[in-house]
This record gives structure tokens, sequence and C-alpha cells, in this order.
């Protein structure tokens, strides 16, 4: 079992530092890369073979991924509204990918039952309406998760102190998954 884990944005946050705190100046690409790498090591000590790259080009990403020999994808992200009420986790799955939606839905529940954060559920990303790029354009059962809103101040302390509690949630997610099989 290989596992890809893409942490959303750009790296360093440059250009793209995705969705920030406006209040700490917490950034998205840098919780997404600690929480990407620390899910790394935490499933690599499952004995999980695993790949990380955070890139400012979809394309890359998407055909790095689809080369690499993974049975999994996972991009992770954070949330964010202009209301800054609001506030939980979701996931994304490509529609009609069984496969993917059952880690969506390991994942959403390993981070709602350990961060306790509000269960927005497991979304279907629809080409077309809603669909996300690296769904789209991944080969393997592939899912984007936004871990919590970084507009609202209860997640983003969240997303501040307890990045290595979304990391290993995200790690018991994908060894529930591979149970299931
Ligand atoms: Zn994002």
């Amino acid at each position: 079992m290989k596992v890809f884990i893409n942490p959303g944005h750009a790296p360093n946050g440059k250009p793209d530092p995705g969705a920030v705190n406006a209040r700490t100046g917490l950034r998205e690409s840098d919780v997404a890369a600690a929480v990407g790498n620390a899910a790394a090591q935490y499933l690599i000590s499952a004995g999980v073979a695993v790949a990380v790259l955070q890139h400012d080009d979809l394309a890359t990403i998407c055909d790095t991924a689809n080369a690499s020999g993974a049975d999994l994808f996972i991009s992770i992200h954070c949330n964010a509204a202009e209301s800054p009420a609001a506030l939980g986790t979701e996931t994304y799955c490509y529609p009609g990918s069984t496969a993917g939606e059952m880690l969506a839905k390991a994942v959403q529940r390993q981070i709602v039952d350990s961060l306790h954060t509000v269960d927005r559920g497991v979304k279907l990303a629809i080409p077309g309406q809603n669909g996300l790029y690296v769904l789209n354009n991944t080969s393997m059962p592939a899912i984007l998760v936004e871990l919590a809103f970084i507009s609202n101040d209860h997640d983003a302390d969240l997303l501040t102190h307890y990045q290595d509690a979304f990391a290993r949630a995200i790690a018991r997610g994908v060894t529930d998954y591979q149970l299931m099989q």
C-alpha cells in the first residue's frame, strides 16, 4: 500500500498561501504541510509507503501522483468562509468511486472523533459543478480533506495547536480503510 499525500497550496506559501486567518496570520499552506508531513511519518511507522508533494501546479501534482504507483491520494486543505461562524470538517471524494468514498468516510470519522470538530460530512465533488482538479485528474481513489475552518477562531486554534492530532487522525483513517479491504 502506497499513499500519495498532497498538502494544499504552495510550499512556504509562495506564491499561494491558500486561506489565511486574518487575526493570527495562520496560513493554510503551512498547516497543510505540517499535517501532511506528520501524517506521512505516522503512516511510514504503520508500514505504509508514502510520497508527499506540495506544489503550486495542480497538473504537476496529478501527473506525479499518477506516475508514483500510489494506491491512494490524499489532498490536505483548510476551509475558509466569509462568515467567521462557519466551522467544521468535510471531506470530498470523486463521485462513483466506492473506494474513494470509503477512504473519505474513514478519514472524516477519525478527524471528527479525535478533534471533536463539527461533522459537515463526506461530500461528492461533481465535475462541472463543484469538481476539484486533483480529484478529477488522479487515477487512484482520491480524497480532499478540509481539516477545519482557518477563518473560524475555534477551528483556527485547533489548526494551530493540534496539527499532530489531525495528522494521526488521517493516518488512522488510512489504516481503518486498509482493514476494510
Ligand atoms: Zn485549500
